[in-house]
C-alpha cells in the first residue's frame, strides 16, 4: 500500500482488461483455489467509495473479475499508515475498513463470503462465492493493548503485519532508516506470542531484516510473507525478502508470496519505492514540525503530485514476476511459494498481462509455458498458503 494521494492521482492508470490466456491455463485457473494474500480494496473504498459487488473499472478487484479470474480468496488489506500511528486514528480507520467489507459481504451474500477459516474454502467457494479474509497491514491498531489481538481476531483479522513503513510500538520497518528496536520490541515479542495463541499468521513482509529475523525465530508455528518479491533482483532493496530469510520462512513451514507490482519487482522500481517512503517520512516530519509551530503545513496531494511525474513506473513485463516465481521455487521448494499481488496498492503500478483479478490466468499460462507442472502451479496459486493456514490455526489454543 502506498500513500493515498498517489494512490488517487493513478487510479486512471488501473483500467485494463483482462488478455486472452489459452484455455488450458483458463481452465486450471477456474478450478484451482487461487489465494491472493494482498490486496489493497478496502483502503480505497473509504477514500472513493465503489460498490464492489459489480463491475468497478477504475479498480483492480471487483467481483466479475474476480470471477472471470478464478480468484477464490482474496486477502483484503486493512492497511493503516505509520502516520495514522502517530496521531492515534489507526484503530479507528481499522475498524472502519473492516466495516466497508463487512458491508460489502452484507450487500451481496450471494457474491462474497467473510472467510475466517481454511476450513470452510471449498464449501463456501463451491456455489460461486469470493471470499473475503482479512490481513492487517501494520500491527499499529493494536497500540499498546494485546486485548486487541483478541478483538481483531473476533472480526476476522487473520493475519497481521508487523508493521509499515515506519517503526511502530511491535517492530521495525525495512523503509525507515532509523532502527528503534533493532527487531522486535519487549511488547512485539508478547504480540507474537499472543497472535500464535490466536492463530493470527505472523506477516514478516514490510519489517527490517531484523525484526523478520526475531519474529521467525520466537513464532511457535510457520509465518508467512504476505506480499514480498525477492531481494535478489532488487539488490539493496531491503523491503524484498533476502535469501536467508526467505530460507528461514521456508525451514519453519511457511510460505513467501509474491507481489505483482512493478515498486517491488523491477529494479528501477524498488528504489523509486525505496526513496518514496523516506520522502514521505521525512515529509511528515517536517509537516508535524510546521504543525507543533503553529505554521500552515504542506500540502501532500502536491507532494505525491509532483513524486510521481518525477519517477514513472519503468515499463514491465509479466515475465519480472514469473522469474521472481521460479527463483523463489529454485531457491526454497515449490512448497513456500505463493502470490500476494497488491493490487489497488501500488497506484496501478503493474506489468503488462497482471493488471486486474481478471488476469490470474496469465499468470498460470506463463508457469505452464515455463514448464512447471499443474499440480506445483495450483500450490503457488493457493495450495501451499491454505496449508500455512491450516497448521497455524491448527496449533492456536484459545
Ligand atoms: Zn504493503
Amino acid at each position: 500500500m502506498r500513500p493515498v494521494a498517489a494512490v488517487l492521482c493513478s487510479l486512471t492508470f488501473a483500467i485494463a482488461s483482462a488478455q486472452a490466456a489459452d484455455e488450458r491455463a483458463t481452465t486450471l485457473a477456474q478450478d484451482a483455489v487461487i489465494v491472493d494474500t494482498h490486496i489493497d480494496a478496502p483502503g480505497i473504498l473509504l477514500d472513493k467509495w465503489a460498490d464492489l459487488g459489480e463491475a468497478a473499472p477504475d479498480r483492480e478487484f471487483d467481483y466479475p473479475r474476480a470471477r472471470q479470474g478464478g480468484l477464490d480468496v482474496a486477502f483484503m488489506s486493512i492497511y493503516t499508515s505509520a502516520k495514522q500511528d502517530d496521531d492515534d486514528s489507526a484503530r479507528q480507520v481499522a475498524n472502519t475498513m473492516i466495516d466497508g467489507v463487512e458491508a460489502l459481504v452484507e450487500r451481496h451474500p450471494d457474491k462474497f463470503a467473510l472467510l475466517r477459516s481454511p476450513k470452510d474454502v471449498d464449501r463456501l467457494r463451491a456455489d460461486g462465492h469470493v471470499l473475503l479474509a482479512l490481513g492487517m497491514e501494520n500491527g499499529a491498531p493494536i497500540g499498546d493493548d494485546l486485548s486487541q489481538l483478541q478483538r481483531f481476531h473476533d472480526r476476522g483479522v487473520r493475519y497481521i503485519t508487523l508493521a509499515h513503513s515506519a517503526a511502530n510500538r511491535i517492530a521495525d520497518s525495512s523503509y525507515a532508516i532509523e532502527r528503534k528496536w533493532h527487531g522486535l520490541s519487549p511488547f512485539g515479542k508478547r504480540v507474537v506470542a499472543e497472535m500464535n495463541r490466536l492463530g493470527i499468521m505472523v506477516d514478516v513482509s514490510h519489517v527490517s531484516d531484523e525484526a523478520a529475523r526475531d519474529a521467525i525465530a520466537l513464532s511457535s508455528v510457520p509465518v508467512i510473507a504476505s506480499h514480498s518479491a525477492f531481494r535478489h533482483f532488487t539488490p539493496g532493496f531491503e523491503r524484498n525478502i533476502s535469501d536467508e530469510l526467505a530460507k528461514a520462512v521456508a525451514a519453519k513451514g511457511g510460505v513467501v508470496q509474491i507481489p505483482f507490482g512493478i515498486p517491488f519487482v523491477n529494479p528501477q522500481g524498488a528504489a523509486d519505492t525505496q526513496a518514496h517512503f523516506r520522502a514521505i517520512n521525512d515529509f511528515n516530519h517536517r509537516n508535524a514540525e510546521l504543525k507543533a509551530a503553529g505554521k500552515p503545513l504542506e500540502s501532500e496531494d502536491a507532494f505525491e503530485e509532483a513524486w510521481t511525474k518525477a519517477h514513472p513506473a519503468p515499463a514491465t513485463k509479466i515475465d519480472a514476476v514469473l522469474d521472481q516465481i521460479d527463483y523463489a521455487v529454485k531457491l526454497i521448494g515449490v512448497d513456500h511459494v505463493g502470490i500476494g499481488s497488491d493490487f489497488d496498492g501500488v497506484s496501478g503500478e503493474l506489468p503488462e498481462g497482471l493488471r486486474t483479478v481478471a488476469d490470474f490466468p496469465n499468470l498460470v499460462a506463463g508457469l505452464q509455458a515455463r514448464g512447471h507442472s499443474d499440480a506445483d502451479i495450483r500450490k503457488i496459486l493457493g495450495g501451499n498458503l491454505l496449508r500455512a493456514w491450516s497448521q497455524i490455526e491448527a496449533a492456536a489454543k484459545q
